[in-house]
């Protein structure tokens, strides 16, 4: 295996959640969004002093993604995405598919510089995807947003829930995330936190029957399957090219290209919107207050993230497995089954052989 990056300078991806405000109710919101803004969230001089202090992290820039809540219920957005693309980052957005989302939107968001957005897909169809996001026709504004990517030339990802609700469901929402174009397919496996708590997380025994059914689905012409709080998706990647003797080549083998030594708060940091800095958006223990501290110093100084990018910490099944730098298990899934980040994570069932490490 190749040295695995250990992100001590610089993440390689900033989530910052620039508001709560959406009008949308998932049943699953990790932000409990509330239709109007929070009073308390970075205000737009405070959110432009934020970029110019990620900058200070340096070339190659993290990649910043602006999420929510959704987005576009900023008035500054637009001023905002202009700040970072005139510092040099790599800017996303996560947007909700309400009737904001334009077209028009959409080609404002690919003509400032904008690389790729998120969309939503917890459904292969109105009925499912409408359930989850409690508001009807959000699947069909879904769709109709992919297609306004597609003719713009602005790629995109689709998101989609793991969870007992959508487990059945998940080949043909990947048949339809192909069929529309999309980038990337990237997996969220549930969490409880925030309004994440009234769902059901999939058991580990179907995780693992999961992951090797999205090896197989992967295909030349379908996009890029990766995993978010699920990264031992990686050790199972790697365990079905070792036993078929090849390197990493298929689709769906990216997430190990991509993602190899990205977990929680190492390679990862996430801002809430009221400006406190987390290891994601999954793991509410804090660093600090980008109001009062320097982000850059948060990340790499703090004891908190410090403590989470060093493997030889963890502890249970997840402490001196052989994996544990590609892969180090879900922090924030330890944290909320156990109360400490360091735990293992009980999505996985692997043990390793002894001194395997
Ligand atoms: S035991 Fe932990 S580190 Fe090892 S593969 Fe599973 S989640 Fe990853």
């Amino acid at each position: 295996m190749s040295a695995i990056p250990r992100f001590d300078r610089a993440p390689r991806r900033i989530y910052w959640e620039v508001t709560r405000a959406c009008d949308l109710a998932c049943r699953h919101c990790r932000a409990e969004a509330a239709p109007e803004r929070d009073p308390a969230e970075l205000d737009a001089p405070e959110g432009l002093r934020l970029i110019a202090e990620l900058a200070g992290f340096g070339s190659p820039l993290p990649h910043l993604i602006l999420t929510g809540g959704d987005p576009l219920k900023r008035k500054d957005l637009f001023a905002l995405i202009a700040s970072a693309r005139g510092r040099g980052f790599g800017v996303s957005v996560a947007p909700s598919a309400t009737p904001l989302l334009t077209a028009e939107v959409i080609a404002r968001l690919k003509a400032v510089g904008v690389e790729a957005v998120s969309l939503s897909l917890d459904g292969s169809d109105a009925v499912r995807h409408d359930a989850l996001r409690r508001i009807d026709g959000c699947f069909y504004r879904t769709l109709v947003a992919a297609r306004a990517c597609t003719a713009v030339g602005l790629p995109f990802q689709v998101n989609t829930l793991a969870s007992e609700e959508t487990l059945d469901d998940l080949p043909q929402i990947y048949r339809l995330a192909t069929d529309l174009g999309s980038a990337r397919w990237s997996l969220f496996f549930l969490v409880a936190v925030g309004r994440g708590s009234v769902l059901k997380p999939i058991t580990a025994e179907a995780c693992e029957r999961l992951f090797e059914r999205l090896l197989d689905l992967g295909t030349d012409d379908g996009p890029i399957i990766t995993t978010t709080e699920a990264p031992h998706f990686r050790r199972v990647v790697l365990e079905r090219a070792r036993r078929a003797g090849r390197g990493l080549a298929s689709p769906a083998q990216g997430s190990m290209g991509h993602g190899a030594g990205i977990r929680d708060g190492s390679g990862i940091m996430f801002i809430s919107h009221t400006g406190e800095v987390h290891p994601s958006g999954f793991l509410p223990l804090s660093a600090g207050d980008v109001r009062t501290a320097d982000p850059v110093v948060l990340y790499r100084d703090s004891e908190l993230f410090r403590t989470l990018r060093r493997s030889e910490l963890l502890t249970g099944r997840c402490g001196g497995c052989e994996y544990a730098g590609p892969c180090g298990g879900s922090r924030a899934r330890a944290f909320t089954a156990t109360g400490d980040p360091m735990a293992e994570d009980p999505l996985c069932l692997y043990k390793s052989a002894p001194n395997a490490a």
